[in-house]
């Protein structure tokens, strides 16, 4: 493959250009890779741990934060913020009903 930003040919499993020390293509994939895996387990632990899954969930976000949510997949930020997004109105109902026994 070529250098998205310098245009050099580089070895397709580089994940740096040699030339200009940018992240290749096959990172970015890498990344979003590893982001999705940890978006889906998140949604699977929140539903068995879901302080696990929230956890988790608040992890991808502020990844993505990080490396700018440019190029990552929609999907994954969906998972993500539906992992959140679950265990948060989990923890919500859970006040409002111990509120309503205990008050
Ligand atoms: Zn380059």
């Amino acid at each position: 493959m070529f250098c998205s930003n310098c245009g050099k040919e580089i070895s397709d499993k580089a994940y740096i250009c040699p030339n200009c020390g940018v992240k290749t293509n096959a990172s970015v994939d890498a990344e979003n890779d590893q982001l999705r895996s940890m978006s889906i387990a998140a949604i699977v632990l929140t539903f068995f741990v879901p302080i696990v899954g929230f956890i988790l969930g608040i992890v991808v976000l502020a990844k993505m934060k990080q490396n700018g949510t440019i190029g990552v997949p929609s999907d994954v930020r969906d998972m993500s913020i539906s992992a959140v997004v679950i265990v948060g109105i989990g923890i919500l109902l859970t006040i409002i009903l111990m509120l309503a026994l205990f008050c």
